[in-house]
């Protein structure tokens, strides 16, 4: 009822609306009033007035969103979006970004929804408000504080438009600002989340006024008595520095003037958190840290720089082996400078940096691009010199507080489009590059994951294996104990990882069954000759394996197993000694009658014929397949009569007694054409526990056409029933199961 009040062009006005028109303006002024009016002073500076007229229309939503809600700190909630949009407008952001920090907090906390936000002021300022919201629900679901380089890395991927992510920032430097009221467990996880992904964030968008701010309030937060006694010592020893740091500064300016070079000379102050930081990770004292006077000398030119260096040399004495040139040797990330460090007028430390303005600016961006852009490749190099210019570009609107337009033409540039972020269920973060599927995940996560996958949960939807991840989802695996990594695979891998793991896996296991089924083939015939592999005596076994150039016994097996080698031959030549000494063999030459059992599970080794398809309770037959095994066909399979004239390269197999499993066999069904027929054909196989695999429709413009399904079954007797059931309908004229 409220709302429509509201909106209501001409309802009567309630009587608190009456009241305000009445009053004198200033007097009744709410807090969230003076926001607004202050930031409308602030956008005045650099924005249009119908833009102010939009902020002031998304505030009216926002402010109806928000109503009712507060703050921990007792404000009425909509002072927080309005606080968020000033630091914004400090940077001069754009109108679009500013009704977005006044939005931010709408789809997560209120009834308004992106459409509403999109239809009322655009697309942009809804994308914008969403991705904010994006990223809010992203640094819930990480676990931050052990991954804070890919989250921070995560957050620019997901961003996509950099605006999202200093709305974020300026959200969370007002939420430090007001972190006070939170109670002392969510004030040090939220510093500590401050500390290691927010202030980086900001150091490499080169907003260095935040990142201060989100140091100083995380470090407060995080370690408030190590906070106050640094503080206390810092103020203390300040008063006596200020007067050395002038002393200096104008000894160094007016020694380099006096050689006529002209040159800025700027003292530089460590604030809290960088002291604190450099204590703790050098493992130095506060004097050590503080009692250092660091400045910067800039200069016009190249050969300026070594000038005042020479200079400087001569002022004060250098630290021996403590000067570095990456002028003639630039850093990796194109840094370029020279480092030194003096011996300075009271005996305190000096530490100089002499550049030119044109490398003041490459290091600020350099160390940028850098951090931006980590891979080496060739791909991301134009990236890289895009971004490079961009974050240069970024930095000097930012000092002149110049052309406002071109600063938001450059924060469209789509970062980190090479790589894709997502969860495990724990709320770690698996960094995979474009178009990683599940299989790249489950590998990333460790092999044995890899290797017995069967699919996966994506934000709880169950997915196929070969999916495509996208940025923020979790990826929870399913694994069974029985699962096998599928050639198949191979195709939807787009990491080496992932692809090297499958390889691994298929070689190796491809071997290992070569060498079992190649014992069992030789057993066999070894039987045949009514003695074991392990009666053979050792001597005999290693003459063999000489002469047929093997190292190992295991070598020989796995041979025989892919085919390359026929075990009645090898069994022949074990027990050639026997024949020859007359030791009564089994009549039959060929080796024992018994077949060799398969349960046509066995893998790559055995391979069940694709042109016959045999299943259990059929009569089968094998041929050795030189380097793949055994091949399994019907009995009576066509392809096998031309085999069987060579009867050393065919054995005799029988089905294992307990076999088990779905095996794949066609039929070939005679069908009349009409609605339906496809579906009632589908839900009789399905009705009798069985799976279609393929269907393929021939004649299906005639009034009866010919349908070959390719379905699973257990066995013979099985297939039976299902045949058995689809002659029934009344739409099938002929069924029959295809061999070859
Ligand atoms: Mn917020």
């Amino acid at each position: 009822m409220r709302a429509e009040q509201d909106h209501g062009r001409f309802s009567s006005a309630p009587a608190e609306v009456c009241a305000a028109a009445l009053a004198p303006a200033v007097a009744t002024e709410s807090p969230q009033e003076k926001l607004l009016r202050r930031l409308c002073a602030m956008l005045s500076t650099y924005t249009d007035a119908d833009q102010i007229e939009k902020v002031r229309e998304s505030f009216r939503l926002a402010d109806r969103a928000h109503r009712g809600q507060s703050r921990k700190n007792g404000e009425p909630y909509i002072c927080h979006p309005l606080s968020v949009a000033m630091i914004l407008a400090d940077m001069r952001m754009d109108s679009r970004g500013i009704m977005a920090a006044i939005l931010h907090d709408v789809i997560e906390d209120t009834q308004t929804s992106k459409e509403e936000i999109a239809e009322r002021f655009g697309e942009q300022v809804a994308e914008l408000v969403d991705g904010v919201t994006k990223l809010t629900k992203l640094g819930n679901k990480s676990r931050a504080e052990t991954q804070a380089e890919n989250v921070r890395k995560m957050f620019l991927a997901t961003a996509r438009d950099l605006r999202v992510i200093m709305v974020k920032l300026a959200d969370r430097t007002h939420n430090m600002r007001t972190l006070a009221a939170m109670p002392l467990e969510a004030k040090k996880r939220i510093a500590t989340e401050t500390l290691e992904i927010y202030a980086p964030i900001a150091i490499r968008l080169g907003m260095d006024q935040i990142r201060r701010e989100l140091e100083d309030h995380g470090f407060a937060a995080k370690y408030p008595m190590r906070y106050r006694i640094l503080d206390r010592t810092v103020k203390k020893r300040r008063g006596h520095r200020k007067e050395v740091l002038a002393t200096i500064e104008s000894t160094i300016k007016k020694r380099l003037t006096q050689e006529g070079l002209q040159c800025q000379v700027i003292g530089r102050e460590k604030d809290l958190y960088s002291i604190y930081r450099k204590m703790k990770e050098k493992g130095i004292s506060f004097s050590e840290v503080f009692d250092v006077y660091a400045f910067r000398i800039v200069v016009d030119e190249v050969g300026d720089c070594y000038r005042a260096l020479g200079l400087m040399h001569a002022l004060y004495k250098p630290l021996p082996g403590r000067f570095k040139d990456y002028i003639a040797l630039p850093k990796a990330n194109g840094y370029q400078s020279l480092h030194t460090i003096l011996v300075g007028p009271y005996g305190f430390p000096l530490e100089i940096q002499i550049r030119t303005r044109g490398m003041h600016r490459q290091a600020e961006s350099g160390i940028a691009a850098h951090w931006l852009y980590k891979v080496d490749d060739r791909e991301a190099s134009d990236a890289r010199a895009r971004a490079h210019e961009w974050i240069r570009d970024l930095l000097e609107t930012q000092k002149d507080g110049g052309n406002s337009q071109d600063f938001i033409e450059n924060l469209k540039v789509d970062l980190f489009s090479q790589e894709v972020f997502v969860f495990t269920p724990r709320g770690d973060i698996v960094k995979l590059p474009k178009g990683a599927t599940i299989i790249d995940f489950a590998y990333a996560v460790h092999t044995d994951i890899g290797d017995s996958c069967i699919s996966a949960r994506v934000d709880r939807q169950l997915m196929p294996l070969q999916t495509p991840l996208e940025n923020g989802q979790t990826v929870e695996i399913i694994m069974t104990e029985w699962a096998r990594p599928n050639p198949l695979w191979l195709n939807h891998a787009a990491t080496a990882k992932a692809r090297s793991a499958i390889r691994t896996y298929f070689k190796h296991f491809k071997r290992q069954e070569a060498i079992d089924l190649g014992r069992r083939l030789l057993e066999k015939e070894l039987s045949g000759m009514t003695t074991r592999l392990d009666d053979i005596p050792h001597s005999r076994l290693g003459v063999l394996l000489k002469v047929l150039d093997y190292s190992s016994l295991e070598q020989l097996l796995e041979d025989i197993g892919l085919g390359n080698r026929m075990p009645v031959l090898v069994a022949k030549r074990l027990c050639q000694d026997d024949i020859n000494a007359g030791i009564k063999l089994n009549e039959k030459e060929r080796g024992s009658n018994s077949p060799l059992a398969i349960k046509g599970t066995e893998g790559m080794v055995v391979n069940l014929a694709k042109c016959c398809r045999p299943i259990p309770g059929d009569p089968i037959i094998g041929f050795f397949n030189p380097g793949k095994g055994i091949a399994v066909h019907l009995n009576d399979c066509k392809n096998v009569t031309e085999i069987r004239k060579r009867p050393v390269n065919w054995l005799e197999l029988e089905w294992d007694r307990n076999v088990e499993g779905d095996f794949l066999v066609e039929i070939r069904m005679d069908v009349q054409n009409q609605r339906g027929t496809l579906a009632t054909i589908a839900s009789t196989i399905s009705r009798l526990d069985s799976n279609i695999e393929n269907i393929l429709l021939k004649n299906q413009d005639d009034p009866i056409s010919s349908d070959f399904v390719t379905l699973t079954v257990r066995d013979r007797i099985h297939l039976a029933r299902i045949m058995r059931q689809l002659k029934k309908l009344p739409i099938v004229s002929r069924i029959a199961r295809v061999r070859a």
